[in-house]
């Protein structure tokens, strides 16, 4: 079995699983797929640690580690305007972030190395995540379910529209970004718009804390430290002639270090506090911590280089650029040493370049192959340890 030979099959399951996308938590028809594509291969142990994820445990020949490597498997509530002959065929539904090909990637280097058991030493452990898109995310639950246990390293990829195909961004240290939540209430006392003065206006105190929230980025946190405050939502007020008593206010902040994230909802709070008090109104504050920041680990992060260079050639590879979105593979590296990297989707000349979560976003499906050949690459790799060469120089 070669990577060859599962292009095609690898580009027929992500279709297949693009017409069937499924939310966070509920990847029962998914996971069912996984499930059963995995037993066709033979020679895996496959569990399900929660109802709508997958393991699969392939042990090598030869003792040695064990490698864990991470597709998650969940769509987006994204109706799909796409006019390929694929498209959703769940309303309201759509794989809008690429997971669908992870899946069928991480499918493929499973099809390819199942059939090479007696070349690998230690084990492969293949990871089908569910609901990576929701807080508090899939992988978490996974950890705790001790899929985790045992692994010496994990690894996981996302297609990446930002980058062109023919790239793989591989990077060691800070990646992604810590994604939390807030909701603001500003409170003051409503009544007749032409008598703002018997009333607290709760829309123009909303509007000075918006642009106060600003100051925290731009005033309070260190410049070369990258952090990101957005107000995403306001909603108050129902018409022309009444000032409301109340507006609602969400948003979101994305930071990298830890000590600047406990830190920024303190400064929120303080100019929440300190606006509101001045125009006599009053407010709650709420705060959600999400996903840990993905932090990569410098040996993961090695045998990914490694894995890159072996499958596809040096020339591929590039720096990864961090970015503030968030991911909770970031779970898993809480527990043993991960590295995450991007493999280039992009494609100018055929339109491919709407972002993640469009409603008509899509991949440059020759970037599947590339998947497939360097997690197989990094599995057979992984057993070898440093020296570069071993069985199974094909991958
Ligand atoms: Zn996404
Ligand atoms: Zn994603």
């Amino acid at each position: 079995m070669t990577e060859d030979s599962v292009r095609e099959t690898v580009i027929g399951w992500r279709r297949y699983l693009h017409q069937h996308p499924e939310l966070s938590f509920h990847e029962e028809r998914t996971a069912r797929f996984i499930a059963e594509t995995l037993a066709s291969f033979g020679g895996l142990e496959i569990t399900r640690p929660t109802p709508t994820s997958v393991v699969a445990r392939l042990k090598g020949a030869r003792p040695g580690p064990v490698l864990a490597m991470r597709a998650d498997i969940d769509a987006l509530p994204i109706e799909e305007r796409n006019s390929h002959d694929f498209v959703s065929t769940n309303p309201g539904v759509m794989h809008a972030c690429g997971h669908d090909g992870h899946t069928s990637m991480m499918l493929g280097a499973a099809k390819v190395l199942a059939g090479r058991k007696d070349d690998i030493a230690g084990e492969v452990r293949f990871v089908f995540q569910h609901a990576e898109e929701l807080n508090p995310g899939g992988a978490e639950e996974l950890v705790k379910a001790g899929v985790m246990d045992g692994v010496d390293m994990v690894i996981g990829a996302h297609l990446w529209l930002p980058m062109p195909y023919g790239q793989v961004g591989v990077r060691s240290g800070a990646l992604m970004a810590a994604p939390d939540n807030f909701v603001i209430t500003v409170s003051g006392a409503g009544g007749h718009a032409a008598i703002p003065h018997e009333t607290v206006d709760s829309i123009a105190i909303a509007a000075q804390v918006i642009t106060n929230l600003q100051h925290v980025v731009a005033r309070n946190v260190d410049p070369l430290a990258p952090a990101v405050v957005s107000v995403t939502r306001i909603a108050g007020g129902t018409t022309y002639n009444v000032i409301p008593g109340q507006v609602e206010l969400a948003g979101t902040v994305r930071t990298f270090d830890e000590t600047l994230r406990a830190k920024i909802p303190e400064l929120m709070k303080r100019i929440v506090a300190g606006i509101t008090a001045a125009h006599g109104a009053t407010f709650t504050f709420e705060y959600d911590r999400g996903y840990r920041p993905v932090h990569n680990d410098e040996r993961a992060t090695d045998l990914l280089r490694r894995a890159v260079t072996r499958a596809l050639g040096s020339e591929v590879l590039v720096e990864a650029t961090p970015t503030m979105g968030g991911e909770d593979f970031s779970a898993y590296q809480q527990k043993v040493p991960g590295s995450f990297f991007f493999i280039g989707a992009r494609n100018e000349e055929r339109g491919i370049t709407n972002p993640h979560h469009h409603e008509c976003f899509d991949i440059d499906e020759r970037a599947l192959d590339s998947g497939t050949r360097i997690f197989v690459a990094a599995a057979m790799l992984q057993g070898v340890g440093d020296q570069g060469s071993g069985p199974g120089g094909e991958g």
